[in-house]
Formats: C-alpha cells, structure tokens, sequence
C-alpha cells in the first residue's frame, strides 16, 4: 500500500455535458442515450396485467400529464410535489412529467404514520401531493392539492386531450428532488438534490454498462421513493431499459416475474439475495436469463455472496455502496472479475474521488487504514432543506461529503465498509433516526432517559434495540415499551428489543455513547 490520501478513480472519466446546457421540457433528455429516442421498445410492464408500455407511449403520456399538471393545475417550475406511493405503473411517468416542468419531486414511504408525513412535508413545502388512495387520509389537509395516483382522475391526466406545453427552461442546478435521511445524526432530513446530481449518477452508470442488441429487462424490489429506487427509475428510462413494476415484494412472485418477461438484471436488498440464496423457493423457476443482481443499501456477508453464487452460478452478484446524500452508489463491483472480491463494495465510480479521514485527528490516511469515508464528485447532494447547521456538519471544505462509515481502500482501489460511525440504523435497507425513536420513548411518562442502537440481526441486517431507564417503581415492562413505539411509526420503525438499564452513558458534554451501549449488546450477551 502507498501513501496516497485522496483516491480517485480508476474506471474511465465519466463525460458529463456541459454545465450551462439547459434541459428542455420537451424531452428530459439528459442522458447520454435517451431511452425516449427509442419509441418501439417497452418502457414499463406492468407485472399484474402483464400490459406493455412503450417508449412511444411513455413519452406521450408523461408529456400530456405534464401539460395539464402546468395549464390546469398551475405547476410550475420551483414548485414541489409531494409523492406518496408504492411501485405503480404510474410513477415512472409522474416523474418524468414533473421533472421535466422542473418541478421538485419529493417521494415518500406510504405506510409512514400520519405523524411522520407531516414532518416530511414541513420540511419540503410541497404545493401539491400525489398519492396513493391508501395513504391519501394521513395526509394533513393544506392548502395543497391532493391527487390520487391510483385513480380514474390521474388515468385522464396522462390520456386525456393534449395540450400545449409552454416550454420550461430547466437549469442543472435547479433542485430535481427532495428525498429523506437522517444523516449521520438526529432526526429526518430532507436531501436537495439537483438535476446536475441526477445526470452525473447517470452518466456514471451508463459507463460500466456494456452495449446490447435489445433492451435489458430489470426488475426493482427496491421502492421508487427510495433513493436507489428513485434513481433506477429515472437511469432506467434515459438509458432505454425495460423496467418490470412489482407494486409489492413477494419473493415467489417475484421469480415468477423473472422467468415470464425474462429478465436480465434486479436490483434488491440484501435480505432479498439471503431469501434466494438460502431457501429452496427459486428450485420451482427458469431464471436463466438472469445475469445479475445489484444489491446495496446495507452490508452483504461474503459468506452470502459464496452460498448465492454456489445456488447461481451465471448471476453476477454487483454490490453497490452509496447514501441518498451522494445521488447513490459512490462505488460498484461491476465486472465478473472485481465481483469475486466478496466483502469489498467495489471501486469508486467514475465521479467521485474519496478520502479515508482519521476521526480523531482530521488527518486523511494512506490506503488499508480504517478511517471514515469521505466523497466528493459532481452526485454529492447540496445540502439538507432548511438546515444550515447540518449542512455544514456533513458538507465540510470543499466540497467533501462526511458519510459517517468505517472504511477502508486497499490498494488495488477496493472499497470496504467496517462499520458505521453515524447513528443511523438499516432495517431491511430502511433508514431508521435513533434520535426520531429517543425522542418519542422519553415522551411516556414512566421513562426517564433512553437511548435506541441498532442489534444484528440475520434476516432483517439490523434490528432498532432500546435502553430504556424507569421512572422508580415503574413496572413498565418491555411489551409496553415495544407496544408504545409501535403505535407510532412505520413498521419498519418499531423496537423489537428492550433492555431497562439504571442509567444511559453519557459523556461529559451528553452525548449518548452509543459505542458502549453496542459493546453491550453483542449478540450471545443478552438473555432476549
Ligand atoms: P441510504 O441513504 O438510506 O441509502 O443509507 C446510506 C447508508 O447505508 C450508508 O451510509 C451506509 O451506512 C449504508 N450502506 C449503503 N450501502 C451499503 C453497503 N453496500 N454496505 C454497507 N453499508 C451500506
């Protein structure tokens, strides 16, 4: 290992267009190959009815939303759409639509609470909100409009008679999305990402990609209102990709999928690749089409890795690593030679540079050594909504992203996670904000002081674990605190351990020293 401190790249230089270069409403084409230039392959399937969508029809049909979203209902650019919905169909073509009104989209998790919709749409100030009819009640009634996705109404919006489009002039640096993450601390924030962010991460994609005589056909366990699942939406439309839409994930249907439209790429969580590789619901399919799998959003076990690739021999596991706050994947193991290094989460893409930074001294460090991980490159989000002081703490001088992960670079440029240094907790690949669930246990009457740190946990990655201290002769016990959570958040939120402790370590400034507490709860060392 040398003594380099900044790493760059060792894949191509990625050719980004021209900063000043407008994008222009007609066609959002800002990738290198627009997929809307090819009019007779299909855009979409829908997985229920098997209906096939063409470019022709995608094209047509997000143009004429996109007309009425800016004559009838008044959409214009620097507005924000709030999106609340699962994988349909439909959204692919409402973001094309709003992005090429440069409306910001901002897409959320429907089964968040109504309590936590709120939050999220006071950080982004939405004028106008699509959403799923099952979730449009826990939206807070505004002044903004609500449309639903899922509706006769919004069928219309997209077929209904054309009308003329005032063409919109739509800057790269023009805000493109919102999207949610609590960062390396506290409570959620929103992510303002660019239409720059957006075409960078493309253009970084299509470069690793190899030319085909037809379409790549993909399939996305991962939801659209995620960061992955949001930028596979738009990368897959500019790069002429035929997208399966799976509204819910159900490993068996989704094989099925696989073998009926032959699919040749996935992109899922880790507990999507543990399912296929450990149980015997895959024996039943033909997935010989298959070529590869992405995955990323959580660490993936090399162990893993081995026992897939013995089940699947010709599929390519490519493992992705990256947050919401870099437009997604910093790093790829992409060809069938670097996917063999198991454990790693590849090389750097070709737009970003990184650093490996001492936590303790701010010094950046040569190649094997551990430090965290910062990135920089043309992805790097600019900033969170409304919140300098968190900006400021993660986008530190010039231009560098603080990621908050434990890594390492060896010296063939192989990127490895070790840990993570931010608060954060990953369940099944979702953010879960520490601080978002001490915030509600200190509210119960009998707590006097919590802390919540994520627990290992094989199916799930992690799972949120409390330390609570009782209010003195409290007989509160785990269920109720469990039981408390519960009614308050998403599902994917909710504690599933307990631990009552008679105080939370704390250092001299209290700061909760999470570090103990996860010494504390290695697994083994717990009698639940
Ligand atoms: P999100 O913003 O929800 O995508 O979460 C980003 C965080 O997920 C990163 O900062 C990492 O902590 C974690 N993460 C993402 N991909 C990986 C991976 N391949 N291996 C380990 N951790 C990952």
């Amino acid at each position: 290992c040398s003594a380099t401190k900044t790493f760059h790249s060792l894949k191509p230089t990625v050719e980004l267009p021209p900063q000043h270069l407008l994008l222009s409403a007609d066609a959002y084409a800002f990738s290198l190959r627009s997929g809307l230039g090819c009019p007779d392959s299909a855009a979409l399937i829908n997985s229920t009815t098997g209906h096939r969508l063409l470019y022709s029809e995608f094209a047509l049909r997000s143009k004429t939303l996109a007309a009425y979203l800016q004559t009838v209902i008044g959409l214009s650019k620097g507005d924000t759409a709030f999106v609340l919905s699962s994988n349909l169909i439909q959204v692919p073509i409402l973001y094309f639509s709003l992005l090429s009104l440069g409306v910001i989209i901002s897409p959320a998790n429907p089964i968040n609470t109504q309590s936590e919709i709120s939050r999220l749409i006071e950080l982004c100030k939405p004028v106008i909100a699509f959403s799923i009819s099952t979730a449009a009640h826990k939206l807070p009634s505004l002044h903004h409009r609500t449309v639903i996705i899922d509706s006769f109404e919004f069928d219309s919006m997209m077929t209904g008679p054309i009308r003329e489009l005032v063409p919109v002039e739509v800057s790269q640096s023009d805000l493109a999305a919102i999207m949610y993450s609590s960062g390396t601390t506290g409570r959620v924030k929103g992510v303002m990402l660019t239409h720059r962010n957006l075409i960078a991460m493309t253009a970084s994609i299509h470069e690793g990609q190899s030319v085909r005589s037809s379409p790549d056909v993909l399939l996305y366990t991962v939801p659209f209102f995620h960061m992955i699942g949001f930028f596979y939406c738009v990368k897959s439309v500019a790069l002429n990709e035929t997208v399966v839409v799976m509204e819910r994930f159900d490993l068996r249907r989704m094989l099925t999928l696989v073998e009926k439209f032959k699919v040749t790429h996935m992109a899922v969580v880790p507990p999507v690749l543990v399912a296929m590789a450990k149980g015997d619901a895959t024996d039943n399919n033909d997935l010989t089409s298959l070529e590869s799998v992405s995955c990323g959003g959580a660490p993936l076990g090399k162990d893993l890795c081995q026992a897939f690739t013995a089940k699947f021999p010709n599929v390519a596991i490519r493992q992705g690593y990256g947050l919401t706050e870099s437009s997604g994947a910093v790093s790829r193991l992409l060809d069938p030679e670097e996917c063999r290094h198991w454990g790693s989460v590849g090389r750097l893409t070709g737009i970003f540079e990184a650093k490996i930074v001492d936590p303790d001294t701010g010094l950046a460090l040569p190649p094997c050594k551990q430090g965290e991980l910062w990135v920089r490159g043309p992805a790097v989000m600019k900033g969170y909504v409304g919140d300098r002081k968190a900006t400021r703490e993660t986008l530190v001088s010039d231009g560098w992203l603080r990621t908050g992960d434990l890594c390492y670079i060896d010296g063939e440029g192989f990127l490895y996670v070790v840990d993570r240094l931010k608060e954060l907790i990953k369940y099944k690949g979702y953010q879960v904000a520490p601080a978002e669930l001490e915030h509600l246990l200190q509210s119960h009457p009998e707590i006097v002081d919590a802390a919540v740190i994520p627990y290992p946990d094989e199916e799930a990655g992690e799972v949120p674990m409390a330390y609570v201290v009782r209010r003195p002769q409290s007989s509160l016990n785990e269920a109720q605190v469990m039981d408390f959570i519960a009614k308050q958040v998403a599902a994917y939120k909710k504690i599933r351990r307990v631990l009552f402790v008679s105080s939370i370590p704390k250092s001299p400034a209290g700061k909760i020293l999470r570090k103990e507490l996860r010494k504390l709860a290695v697994p083994g060392s717990l009698s639940k």
